[in-house]
């Protein structure tokens, strides 16, 4: 039977694209990954490459027709073949046509933060009538107490570091004093303009925000009770849990009575800046605030399980970052558990197992940071059947979870807890909702650390690289040899590009230096793209930026970099 050749999805949000021109006619022998055609969208010109060998038997969209996504293009079959075409009403894929006008889906978003706002808005963007139930505030834990007021406490600290440093660019300046209180108040103007901000996107979108904790009573209908102690029941076509994270408390002796030992919402807003810090937990936050609060002058101690700190990120890198951040009096502990916890005169007492034997480190305050849990408890899943593993709900990557109609997004998966994740996951899960078809793919997705320089990684390590077999290149550029760098800060840090030895595709870069996290995003296209280093190579770097160090790191993989010697 004669094959079709449909319109490609070539983005998230495509639902049409218009033939521009036949490379291909009706007649010609066309072989396996032919280009057949171009086709154009409002973003791109892409190609359409045949799937099978064979003829091409008729040509259904003449050049300048617009076709939506999966109408059918043309026939490809054996040269004799008869095609029966199909009418139009049968080719219009039932999966990708947008609801009527007319007809609201009616759509219930479980959570405020990012992964349910950001759905939120695409489902209204859809035409869905869209309700958000939020038990705190709009924004969740990253404009309230994750993202954003770690980095406006960070932004201070550095700014503390660089009026320090700054005699050494022949400026002196006097730093009279930090404000405590004030560096608090910005991180609250800063949190509640963004959740404003929030809060008018919902009304610009009319979606309508209930405050209050949605419990599932069935699986299209939900119990929302307020705080004033008010309950009713809503019913809904299709419900997105984006319900989140917080902090999880390990069960050692004593963490829990201890009141001098904190989670990061706490250590985001303590009193005053603490004189000593034991950071339990060497991940993401305990690193970022480790690097916040040895700024501002705290004594601090890092203790981690592991032998290597953020576990996620490339190792040659993160060795580099503990060094500088050793030259700047941060004491770090590595395979050090924690045994226990209890009071002292100063604050706290953590009793840590180094090598075999107990050692006691004692401070004003003690953060945990070992990660987060899923907040699922509320959300009486089992009133809807949803599968989940110890509250971690299970979907597909349509963002589906095992009951039709319900969708689960972001940090409440229990897997990767970032919030551009929740974010793209959230429109995957309303596009899917809205009757289009989306997938989620984390290939591209960045993992960045706010520490000093910056540290910022996409795609695999070069541990993974290995641990998956693959062969591989890497090639490495020193920030030393680039000008802007060293302007900014002394030219300290590495860019370091994995690349495939056989077809040089990029497989992943990490960087630690200046403005690393901003980098990250030209990174992430390459490898969204499935871009080769040649390809980076081709494109011309501005001078003087921090980019150009990128693009050497990719001729470096190639034995061919400027500015260093090729080994
Ligand atoms: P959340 O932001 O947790 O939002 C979930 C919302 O659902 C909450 O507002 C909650 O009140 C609400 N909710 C829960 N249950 C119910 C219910 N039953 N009914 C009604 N409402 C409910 N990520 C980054 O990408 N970059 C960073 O720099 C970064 N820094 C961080 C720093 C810290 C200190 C922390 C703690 C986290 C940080 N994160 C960062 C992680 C990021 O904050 C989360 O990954 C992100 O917020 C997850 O988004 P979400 O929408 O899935 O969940
Ligand atoms: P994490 O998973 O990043 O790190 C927890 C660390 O604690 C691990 O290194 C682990 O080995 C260690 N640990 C666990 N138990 C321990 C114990 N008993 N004693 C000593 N060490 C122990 O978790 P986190 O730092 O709490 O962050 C939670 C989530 O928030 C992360 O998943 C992260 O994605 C997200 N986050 C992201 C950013 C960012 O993107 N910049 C910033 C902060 C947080």
């Amino acid at each position: 039977m004669a094959v079709e050749v449909k319109m490609p999805q070539l983005g998230l949000t495509m639902e049409e694209g218009t033939v521009t021109k036949w490379l291909k006619h009706e007649g010609d022998a066309v072989k396996t990954g032919d280009v057949l055609l171009e086709i154009t969208t409002d973003k791109l010109t892409s190609e359409v490459t045949s799937e099978v060998d064979g003829t091409l038997l008729k040509i259904v969209a003449q050049e300048g027709e617009d076709v939506p996504v999966k109408g059918i293009l043309a026939y490809i079959g054996d040269a004799n073949e008869k095609v029966e075409q199909k009418t139009q009403a049968q080719q219009a894929p039932a999966e990708v046509s947008a609801p009527k006008k007319d007809e609201k889906t009616k759509i219930a978003v479980i959570g405020g933060g990012p992964g349910g706002y950001v759905a939120a808005i695409r489902a209204a963007q859809l035409g869905g009538e869209v309700t958000l139930i939020e038990k705190n505030k709009l924004g969740g834990t990253c404009l309230n107490v994750g993202c954003i007021p770690t980095k406006v406490i960070l932004h201070c600290a550095e700014a503390l570091t660089e009026a320090k440093e700054m005699s050494q660019l022949g400026i002196d300046v006097d730093i009279k004093n930090v404000d405590w209180d004030r560096v608090q108040k910005k991180k609250i103007s800063v949190t509640d303009q963004l959740v404003n901000g929030v809060t008018g996107l919902m009304k610009a979108n009319k979606i309508k925000v209930i405050q209050a904790t949605a419990s599932f009573v069935s699986k299209n209908s939900l119990s929302v009770a307020k705080k004033d102690g008010t309950k009713e029941t809503l019913s809904f076509d299709k419900i997105i849990i984006a319900s989140g994270s917080v902090p999880a408390i390990p069960p050692i002796t004593g963490i829990k009575e201890n009141k001098n030992c904190v989670d990061s919402t706490a250590a985001l807003a303590f009193e005053k800046i603490p004189k000593s810090l034991i950071v339990i937990g060497g991940g993401v936050i305990g690193i970022e605030l480790a690097t916040a609060y040895s700024q501002f002058g705290t004594e601090v101690t890092i203790v981690e399980a592991m032998p290597k700190l953020l576990p996620m990120m490339d190792a040659e890198l993160t060795a580099q970052l503990r060094k500088m951040m050793e030259a700047k009096s941060i004491r770090i502990m590595t395979e050090a558990k924690v045994q226990s916890v209890e009071d002292c005169s100063i604050g706290v007492k953590v009793n840590v197992e180094i090598g075999g034997s107990i050692t006691a480190f004692e401070a004003e305050k003690a953060l945990v940071a070992v990660g987060r849990r899923t907040d699922t408890e509320d959300l009486h899943l089992e009133a809807a059947g949803i599968s989940h593993d110890r509250g971690r709900i299970i979907v597909n990557d349509k963002m589906e979870t095992n009951v039709e109609g319900i969708y689960a997004i972001g940090d409440c998966l229990g897997k990767v807890m970032l919030a551009h994740v929740a974010s793209a996951q959230g429109e995957v899960a309303a596009e899917n909702a809205l009757g289009e078809t989306a997938l989620y793919d984390g290939k591209t997705n960045p993992s960045c650390v706010y520490t000093v320089p910056e540290f910022a990684g996409v795609g695999l390590t070069e541990e993974k690289a290995k641990e998956m077999g693959i062969a591989y290149e890497v090639g490495k550029f020193p920030l030393m040899a680039n000008g802007k760098s060293l302007i900014m800060n002394g030219g300290i840090g590495t860019v370091k590009f994995i690349i495939a030895k056989e077809y040089k595709e990029v497989l992943g870069v990490h960087i630690l230096g200046p403005r690393a996290t901003d980098l990250i995003g030209e990174c992430a296209l390459a490898i969204g793209m499935e871009a080769t280093v040649e390809d980076v190579i081709a494109t011309i770097h501005a001078h003087p930026t921090v980019t150009e160090a990128v693009r050497e790191a990719a001729l470096a993989a190639e034995k061919r970099a400027i500015h260093i010697p090729n080994k």
